[in-house]
């Protein structure tokens, strides 16, 4: 509830507000969700439900289809206004536009709401109107209208104060359920996801001396764990990405933390491309941004992918990555690019599998930064990894994890291994110099043979 957008603005207009949230159980039951961002939701959402009960209110849990789900909300209330912030998944886009045609219908006033990323999508565009496809004008273009017209946070907690309607009048609610409730497993190994966690996090994280003093040299390697640990928050609304911006750039007017806390920056920009990306080339949800990508003969060979999924490639560093997947419902960024790598080049399996599989098992996982991620490593995206730069994952594992440190604490199995032979394959499900000849074979038959 703190800096959000919606929020605010529903404060600035309302006599009485009721904080809703729609379960949808089709979501719940498709593909597309697994576990780890299953149990951090409903955390957050139970962090949200106490934070509303603490001072009288409730949040308004509805299940089923958000428009009737909502539209029967707003009777038994009689609320005349909805606020939402707007989402960029294509799905979700079609589901607000239903939501606010039927309540438009029922006599509401609909606002829309500019929340989960700092600068609209269509804001920053080239010198032609159109978006860029590539990542570093953008950044510069970016950064030039925050200078212009810096997008803060709202106090939107502190506006709605005193506003939000009593328990009593809002009637019938449900329990947040518990991941179980629809066939997932907790763990307690998954990310907490509260308002309180997250702030913590900022908060250590940003701190003089904290990881952003470091985050420049070390952020590429897993064992230092110097990375924010914010994208679950973000993704689940527990903290307010302007918050995330601000408080960066405040550390940044000192000039001796301002090179490191500039590349944290950075990475959230990369996060506001992939997003813009998504608004404005939507195609990327479903299939390559390159066109001619969609030619390239992947192999798809479900016993490869079950072994990449298992952690059982024989690739120490690509076993370890998957395993932190596995456990934790988190993975650090360079192994997600090595992984990535591995599976859409070395075993040339499409990185559509690979993208929902991180669907399933990311605590973190959101559309727009995934796609991209995975769009950058198969060479089929924006300002995409080109097709012959084939990550050798033993070459990987000597530079990111010199000492052998991550893979020995994510395979204990390998722990009397000394470096650098921890780096080695072991009964490898393929040769990572033959998979390479294939995987550019297969890529400049439909992208051109440039090398
Ligand atoms: C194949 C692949 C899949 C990915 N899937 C996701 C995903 O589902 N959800 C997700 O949030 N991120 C995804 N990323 C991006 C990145 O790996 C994570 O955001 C990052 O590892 C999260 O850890 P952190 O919060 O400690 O990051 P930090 O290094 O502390 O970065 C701060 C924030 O910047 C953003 N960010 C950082 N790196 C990137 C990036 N490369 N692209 C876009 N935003 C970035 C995130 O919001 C992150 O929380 C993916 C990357 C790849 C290569």
């Amino acid at each position: 509830m703190e800096d959000n957008v919606a929020l605010a603005a529903a404060a600035s207009r309302a006599e009485r507000i009721v904080v809703a949230f729609a379960l949808d159980p089709q979501l719940l039951a498709s593909d597309r969700v697994g576990a780890p961002i299953v149990q951090t939701f409903f955390e957050a959402l139970n962090a949200l439900r106490a934070q509303l009960r603490s001072i009288g209110s409730d949040l308004a849990v509805l299940r089923g289809d958000a428009a009737q789900e909502l539209s029967e909300l707003a009777k038994r209330t009689g609320a005349r206004l909805l606020y939402y912030n707007e989402d960029y998944e294509p799905d979700a886009i079609r589901r607000d536009a239903s939501v606010s045609q039927i309540l438009r219908a029922q006599g509401l006033e609909v606002h829309a709401h500019l929340d989960h990323v700092c600068i609209a999508a269509e804001a920053i565009s080239n010198e032609s109107g159109d978006a860029y496809r590539v990542f570093t004008p953008y950044a510069r273009r970016w950064r030039d209208a925050y200078a212009v017209a810096p997008v803060l946070p709202v106090d939107s907690l502190g506006a709605a104060r005193g506003q939000f309607i009593g328990a009593s009048d809002l009637g019938r609610t449900l329990d947040v359920p518990a991941p179980e409730a629809f066939g997932f497993r907790s763990s307690p190994n998954y990310p907490p996801c509260t308002p309180n966690h997250a702030n913590d996090a900022l908060d250590t994280f940003l701190a003089e001396g904290g990881d952003v003093d470091r985050y420049a040299d070390e952020r590429d390697f897993p064992a230092l764990d110097s990375t924010s640990h914010l994208s679950v928050q973000l993704r689940a609304g527990t903290i307010g990405i302007r918050t995330c911006f601000a408080r960066a750039f405040r550390v940044a007017r000192d000039v001796r933390r301002r090179p490191s806390v500039d590349t944290w920056i950075s990475e959230l920009i990369w996060r506001e491309f992939y997003f813009m990306v998504l608004k404005r080339f939507p195609h990327v949800a479903t299939g390559p941004f390159i066109p001619a990508a969609a030619g390239i003969a992947w192999r798809n060979d479900e016993a490869e992918f079950s072994a990449w999924c298992g952690g059982r490639t024989g690739y120490p560093l690509v076993d370890a990555a998957m395993r932190q997947l596995n456990e934790t419902g988190w993975m650090h960024n360079r192994l997600r690019m090595i992984v990535a790598s591995f599976l859409t080049k070395d075993l040339l399996i499409d990185w559509r599998w690979g993208e929902r599989y991180f669907e399933q098992r990311l605590a973190d996982a959101d559309l727009a930064p995934n796609n991209g991620g995975w769009q950058w490593a198969a060479s089929t995206g924006t300002d995409a990894a080109p097709y012959f730069r084939v990550f050798n994952p033993v070459l990987q594992s000597k530079k990111y994890d010199p000492d052998g440190a991550f893979i020995r604490k994510m395979l204990p199995e390998l722990r009397d291994v000394p470096a650098p032979a921890i780096h080695e394959p072991r009964a490898p499900i393929v040769d990572h110099h033959l998979a390479r000849e294939r995987a550019l074979g297969a890529y400049a038959a439909v992208l051109g043979k440039k090398r």
